[in-house]
């Protein structure tokens, strides 16, 4: 999109600053420069030039002890040292020499105008120009952007141009298209909805994890109906100043009011519309920021064309007042894509880059599962510049393959150098995870296992691959998953009597789960239907806190303990069955490093 920046007013401040420097530059550079264009001679010279009555004007400087002196025609300037000369007065009458009482002009009065007002004004114009732009550029600027722009919004203005991106571009995110169509119609016509007296929502809230193409579909509001579309991120606008903010907010809606209709985008939203929580010496600027925006909200009258869309990771984390009716008012939610939205979004990435036709977008996405808009855009990135430095002119499904990897994973460390014993034993985790897996039916299978080590630290991983959408997980499909969670663990004590750190991030995992199953989802007999925990950061992780006696807590704790353990038992009690299965395979997967879901299978029903 065409980036426009409004000029900005020159300020009085400004003009100041290049006056105090004009004044600086006569005073030090002036007589620095005419310095430059005398030429220094010896006294011999000035006398034989005196004798030859070349000479033209002669200044005597008797507090510097210099004669300052031009040829005849005046086109050079010379200077001397002065010695003790009696003749002097009469050597220079005798030349015909003219003693002016000022100062020798040696330059032509057309250039001395130059070097000495316009040149400095150019320079200074252009080093103003230069500073103020990097401080611009400068997200949020800080206290250098004020002297340059006093408080100026720094939103952008994307002028509508026909490659903006439009709801096509967006892919999956139905529902959310859906819901925003009514306002690129409102955009479009904003007097049919006046003349029923309907009025469109001022704000609108896009809430979802990051990634998920939130800023994308405000751009593609924009593209579809036409309009220019302001954007600023939250972030930017809470200032090292006080006040700064609350004027880049004023600034920014008096910027749309001009052009309406038109779109503003707030990214961020929870930077500053944070909840208010009262405590003292809690942070003014952001209050009076976000004070300036629910007032500017309400300020302007309905159906004046401006729709404000905000993007927001924490919805839960937004003061009421920002949410209430006539401000953000609607909410929609964008989702993680499902398979098929994941899919979609693929197939939108992959038309920028060469593909091989074979490719089967269908598995990488199942692949894929839970990877955000942004994470599978990544996917196809990646999968590109391993096409490239494999000196391939398309990309292959192997290339996407492994670049599912790279970004959930990280890259392959080639130089990790693991002993054998180590080796061995990643091995056997490996193929107890995938072992404990395949043997509970109701578990995923397996999609691919390896022991290469990647960059993220995992020493080898098994991926496993989901058939189609879940919507709902059983308490059993729960517990089978934490036993495979256990699965690699117990495949070290079965086999080496010994257990290592390897399964740090698998005992995070399943005591997540556990933890969720008893306090969230209800899935204990001694808490039926109580929440003993509530999730406060949906879309960033889920955290949780406790909402319970101390005495229930441990209770809870014992209550995980007992679920894990009894998981655990279960995969041990597994692999133990499945003994020269677990031998077979960990061999397998220890000569080839990495097998696919069908060896695994093959070997397992052989
Ligand atoms: P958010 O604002 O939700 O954090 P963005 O809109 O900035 O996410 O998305 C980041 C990038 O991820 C986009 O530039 C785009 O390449 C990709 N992306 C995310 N969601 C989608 C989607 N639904 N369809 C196509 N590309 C997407
Ligand atoms: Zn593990």
């Amino acid at each position: 999109m065409n980036e426009v920046k409004r000029p900005r007013k020159p300020l009085l401040y400004y003009y100041f600053v290049v006056l105090i420097c004009l004044m600086l530059f006569n005073m030090i550079a002036m007589p620095w420069i005419a310095e430059q264009q005398i030429e220094t001679v010896d006294y011999n010279t000035f006398i034989s030039m005196t004798e030859k009555k070349d000479i033209g004007q002669v200044s005597i400087n008797t507090q510097e002890n210099v004669i300052i002196f031009t040829d005849k025609d005046e086109s050079a300037v010379y200077k001397t040292a002065m010695v003790d000369d009696p003749d002097l007065t009469k050597r220079l009458y005798d030349a015909g020499a003219s003693f002016s009482g000022e100062e020798i002009k040696q330059m032509s009065p057309f250039l001395s105008i130059i070097l000495t007002w316009i040149l400095p004004i150019v320079i200074f114009i252009v080093i103003g120009q230069v500073m103020s732009k990097k401080l611009m550029d400068r997200a949020g600027g800080g206290k250098g952007s004020m002297m340059f722009n006093m408080g100026r919004s720094n939103a952008k203005i994307y002028v509508k141009s026909s490659d903006g991106i439009k709801f096509d571009d967006v892919a999956g995110e139905d529902e959310a298209k859906e819901n925003l169509a009514e306002i690129v119609e409102y955009l479009h016509d904003p007097g049919k909805y006046k003349e029923i007296g309907a009025s469109m929502p001022k704000g609108i809230l896009l809430v979802g994890p990051p990634g998920t193409g939130k800023t994308m579909l405000a751009k593609a509001v924009a593209g579809e109906a036409d309009v220019p579309f302001f954007s600023m991120s939250g972030s930017e606008f809470v200032e090292m100043f006080v006040g700064m903010g609350a004027s880049k907010v004023r600034d920014l809606f008096n910027q749309a009011k001009e052009k309406a209709p038109c779109i503003v985008f707030i990214d961020e939203i929870d930077a500053i519309g944070k909840k208010r929580d009262g405590q003292i010496g809690g942070n003014d600027e952001r209050e009076q920021t976000l004070n300036q925006l629910l007032t500017e909200m309400d300020g302007f009258e309905e159906n004046n064309g401006v729709i404000i869309l905000a993007a927001t990771n924490r919805p839960e984390s937004l003061d009421p007042a920002l949410t209430r009716p006539g401000r953000f008012d609607r909410r929609i939610p964008v989702e993680l894509p499902d398979l098929k939205g994941r899919e979609e979004i693929l197939k939108v990435h992959a038309k920028k880059v060469k593909m091989a036709d074979n490719v089967d977008y269908n598995k990488i996405a199942r692949m894929a599962s839970g990877a955000s808009g942004a994470e599978l855009a990544n996917i196809i990135n990646e999968a590109a510049l391993r096409a490239v430095r494999d000196n391939r002119r398309y990309v292959t499904q192997e290339d996407l393959e492994e670049s599912i990897e790279v970004v959930i994973a990280g890259y392959q460390k080639k130089n990790a150098i693991l002993t054998d014993k180590e080796r061995k034993i990643v091995a056997y985790h490996e193929i107890g995870h995938a072992l404990v897996a395949a043997k509970q039916t109701n578990s995923a299978p397996v999609q691919k296992i390896t022991i290469v080590p990647r960059t993220s630290g995992a020493l080898g991983y098994t991926m496993q691959v989901e058939e189609g959408n879940r919507y709902l997980m059983s308490k059993e499909e729960m517990e089978d998953k934490i036993a495979t969670y256990t699965g690699g663990r117990a495949a070290e004590e079965v086999v080496f009597g010994s257990i290592t750190t390897g399964a740090s991030n698998d005992i995070e995992q399943a005591t997540k789960l556990a933890r969720a199953m008893i306090t969230r989802y209800g899935m204990s007999e001694d808490f039926d239907m109580v929440a003993m925990e509530v999730q406060t950061n949906q879309y960033l992780g889920g955290d949780s806190s406790l909402a319970c006696s101390a005495q229930t807590q441990k209770i809870i704790d014992e209550k995980v303990v007992e679920l894990v353990k009894k998981q655990h038992e279960k995969a041990t009690r597994i692999l133990l069955e499945n003994r020269e299965k677990l031998d077979e395979l960990a061999q397998y997967l220890y000569q080839k490093e990495t097998i696919t879901g069908e060896e695994f299978m093959k070997i397992l029903n052989a």
